[in-house]
């Protein structure tokens, strides 16, 4: 059979207008389509294992060469198809293996560098992603640290699980006060952060104290007393990477020393005398340590 002037492919034959093969092509080119369109919707590529499982038999049926005999061509036809077919099932059987293998490892490959990057109890990002964020951070960002308050004690008192549940909540609880392109992480144990981005000046204090509000607020079921919240918040605009970090830290640690469940802002404003700003290696200017 000349290739040139009969071309097989898969139930679709190629041939000039005048050619006897034209009306077997034309069938076996719309059996091929009607096929591919009523199962097409069988054969889901997100997993390709789990519907040829199901659907094997679509599949398998899309790589049976769909031909007609030529006319006056029948038992050509009929001694050549069963080779045709038998190369189709080996052709399919090898494809569909390669496929299924290759996209199982696309999928475990993402899901690993997903889970790369988030906390696996709270299911926030993790402190890795975090360190990947802070460098990004533009002029108009702010960063949050947080850190909760006597945290200890809910453990000693009910245990870790209860404790796990907890900070599950909160990592929760947290990201309701997100927007756009904001993001909560957690930190490490008890401790979060929050990058949020494009915040005009003004907004950062009370952006701050919505967010310990909200952990005030927010009902432990296990625990019978109110859980609150430390928050060290620096500006971008002021501070970038780690020094943005440090600011937000030092803060953090005025804020606990001034009383807990309060928000401590890094500011350039320097107050007079020495303040903790100076731990900064003078890097920074001292931390206006006035609880909001
Ligand atoms: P402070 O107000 O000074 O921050 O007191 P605190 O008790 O919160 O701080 P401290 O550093 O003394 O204790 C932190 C606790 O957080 C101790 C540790 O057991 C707990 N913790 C850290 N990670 C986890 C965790 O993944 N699960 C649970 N249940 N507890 C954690
Ligand atoms: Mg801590
Ligand atoms: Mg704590």
């Amino acid at each position: 059979m000349n290739a040139v002037e009969y071309c097989l492919l898969n139930g679709l034959k190629v041939a000039g207008p005048d050619h006897p093969a034209l009306l077997s092509a034309t069938l076996s080119l719309l059996s091929v389509t009607a096929l591919t369109v009523r199962t097409r919707h069988l054969l889901d590529l997100s997993d390709v294992s789990g519907s040829l499982h199901r659907h094997g038999w679509v599949a398998l049926l899309l790589f049976v060469p769909v031909t007609f005999p030529q006319p006056g061509h029948l038992l050509d036809w009929l001694v050549a198809y069963p080779t045709v077919l038998v190369m189709h099932a080996v052709g399919f059987l090898i494809t569909a293996t390669m496929l299924t293998s290759r996209v199982a490892l696309i999928q475990s490959t993402t899901r690993y560098r997903a889970e790369a990057h988030q906390d696996a109890l709270t299911g926030l990002a993790n402190r890795r992603q975090f360190e990947l964020d802070l460098p990004f951070t533009q002029p108009g960002d702010a960063l949050l640290l947080l850190d909760l308050d006597h945290f200890k004690r809910v453990n000693d008192e009910y245990g870790h699980p209860v404790g796990d549940a907890v900070l599950r909540a909160v990592g929760q609880a947290l990201t309701t006060e997100l927007r756009g392109r904001d993001r909560a992480y957690r930190y490490g144990g008890e401790e979060f952060a929050l990058i949020l981005r494009g915040l005009p000046p003004h907004a950062l204090d009370g952006v701050a104290d919505r967010v310990r509000a909200v952990v005030e607020r927010s009902v432990f079921p296990d625990v019978p007393w109110t859980l609150t919240v430390s928050i060290g918040a620096a500006r971008a605009a002021e501070l970038s990477g780690e020094t943005l970090l440090r600011g937000a830290d030092e803060a953090l640690y005025a804020a606990k020393r001034a009383g807990r469940n309060r928000v401590c802002r890094w500011s350039p404003t320097p107050p007079s005398g020495a303040g903790p700003g100076a731990a900064l290696g003078g890097l920074l200017r001292p931390l206006d340590a006035a609880a909001l």
